[in-house]
């Protein structure tokens, strides 16, 4: 979905003025994009909708950078289809907080209560994990190894007692033991039937939860958006937690749940390690979807032609916005060996912005021009690109055989490139660590 969305903005940015034909166009190939993506039909429809009203107006047309103004409209879109806003985790002002957890089997429930009791007790809460699975065998058992390893408290009556009554003892059990958080893990069905809702009902009407999560599995695309909306009919979700983003998923589920459900996406989880699970933030989501390229296989290509350690030290770099100029041209000469500069820097966060400024063209020139400019600088310099004052700046303009405004340009373009990869790989978390692993 990412490629062919870059490839349709990409496009639009490197036009100076847009036609109503222009915007059409694009919108087209954006409307296949999504559905290829398995995003619903409906929300495409309307999305696409709400994106043309906007985008033909006579203001965008006529403004300095038309490409730029739509693409920011299909951004703002986009971030307000997944929610607009982050949705916190509710949290009872009378303690304890109990989070239900739902959804079909294999979905990722019993690991994802792994991981979320993980999270609170890093932010120095005490959860405890109930088992109310007695039916899939080994159930409990799974949910107590992870509550070991975590050093989580698991309550469990066993798989004879009732999970109405495994619940209710449970919350009791919290509140004599002063947990703050009681997440209850519940049985799934291959399919949704009666007698999975009814057990899930009054597991609720026991426990009032202030959360209902949801966990789906991404990797089922639209259907994970159709069970969303079959167990919000019948409990009330207040949220839903994707899982297996790590997986071959094409992204369509990520965009129309909160549109099909009118719940919020409140987590994303990618691994089955317990601290692969992170806070879903649109926004990010959108950015990331609109052009922020494909750091994975960027390192990944990488690691076959470069050497393992420099490309983990690299990614560490990127991953807290250490990068340098030393380390960019270190990784021009890397990418040099690896193949076509446009195939390489398609897949850079950040990269079709600079690729779609038009004096920028990425061309093997241009980049001989910025190796220049960065062979003039101080290895001080280099490595604090914050030292980069006028006087500088001149002086690298002059011993490199730029203009001032070239060299300019090229710092804000690195400066940009940096803040991309800080915000790119924040939200990629343990995902790019685990691409690091192979
Ligand atoms: P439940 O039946 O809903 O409780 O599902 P489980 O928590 O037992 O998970 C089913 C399988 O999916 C297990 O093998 C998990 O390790 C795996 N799993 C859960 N979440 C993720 C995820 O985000 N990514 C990947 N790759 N696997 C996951
Ligand atoms: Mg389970």
């Amino acid at each position: 979905l990412a490629n062919r969305l870059q490839n349709v903005f990409g496009k639009l940015r490197s036009k100076g003025k847009l036609t109503e034909e222009d915007v059409g166009e694009a919108l087209r190939e954006v409307r296949l994009a999504l559905l290829e993506a398995d995003v619903n039909f409906k929300v495409v429809k309307d999305f696409i909708a709400k994106v043309k009203e906007q985008a033909i107006g006579q203001e965008v047309l006529k403004s300095f950078t038309p490409g730029m103004v739509v693409i920011d409209i299909v951004n703002k879109e986009l971030t307000a289809l997944m929610g607009g806003t982050q949705s916190k985790l509710a949290r009872s002002n009378r303690p304890p907080t109990v989070i239900m957890m739902a959804g079909l089997q294999g979905a990722g429930k019993t690991t994802t209560s792994g991981k979320l009791a993980k999270m609170l007790m890093k932010q120095n809460h005490r959860p405890l994990l109930v088992a109310c699975d007695i039916y899939r065998p080994a159930a409990i058992k799974q949910l107590e190894v992870l509550g070991e390893q975590l050093k989580v408290p698991v309550f469990s009556l066993g798989d004879k007692v009732n999970p109405v009554e495994i619940a209710k003892a449970g919350l009791q059990h919290a509140k004599d033991n002063g947990n703050d958080y009681v997440i209850i893990d519940t049985a799934g069905r291959l399919h949704i039937d009666e007698n999975l809702m009814d057990e899930l009902k009054k597991v609720r009407e026991a426990t009032s939860p202030d959360e209902i999560l949801l966990v789906v599995d991404a990797m089922t695309g639209q259907d994970a958006v159709n069970v969303a909306e079959s167990f919000h009919q019948q409990l009330e979700l207040s949220g839903v937690v994707l899982t297996k983003l790590d997986g071959d998923t094409r992204g369509g589920a990520a965009l129309s749940v909160k549109a099909v459900t009118g719940c919020p996406i409140k987590f994303v989880a990618s691994g089955e390690k317990m601290d692969a699970l992170e806070p879903f933030y649109p926004d990010r989501m959108a950015s990331r979807i609109l052009g922020m390229g494909d750091m994975l296989s960027l390192i990944e290509k990488a690691q076959a032609g470069i050497d393992m350690d420099k490309a983990k030290e690299m990614e560490r770099k990127m991953r807290n916005a250490e990068f340098t100029f030393e380390d960019f041209i270190e990784q021009m000469e890397q990418v040099k060996k690896m193949g076509p500069l446009d195939q390489i820097l398609d897949m850079l966060p950040g990269a079709n912005k600079i690729k779609g400024m038009k004096d920028m063209k990425v061309d093997e020139k241009q980049m001989a021009r910025v190796e220049a400019i960065v062979k003039s600088m101080t290895t001080e310099e280099k490595r604090k690109p914050e030292l980069l004052n006028a006087n500088r700046r001149k002086r690298i303009a002059a011993g490199s055989g730029n203009t001032v405004q070239e060299v300019n340009r090229f710092i804000k373009q690195f400066d940009d490139m940096r803040k991309m990869m800080k915000q790119f790989s924040g939200m990629m978390g343990p995902k790019g660590a685990k691409g690091m692993k192979k």
